[in-house]
């Protein structure tokens, strides 16, 4: 399955752009008990998105990090 609009949008955007809707937080990964990492799937495709808080702030972006099968 290809990613959703949103997604595709969302793919490069800065990590201060918060997407309104429709994305589930599945995790989140703490450096020196600060998150520096949140992990995102969206509801309607299914992509899993990482949106790194953390580090230079050119990498401070949203990423597509794989697109999830639905199993059930
Ligand atoms: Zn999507």
């Amino acid at each position: 399955m290809e990613p959703c609009d949103k997604c595709a949008k969302l793919e490069g955007a800065p990590a201060d752009f918060v997407r309104e809707a429709g994305m589930t937080l599945v995790g989140i990964g703490q450096c020196s008990g600060v998150v520096a990492i949140e992990h995102y799937r969206c509801d309607d495709c299914g992509t899993l998105m990482i949106r790194q808080l953390a580090g230079d702030p050119t990498e401070q972006i949203w990423t597509a990090i794989a697109i999830a099968r639905k199993v059930c």
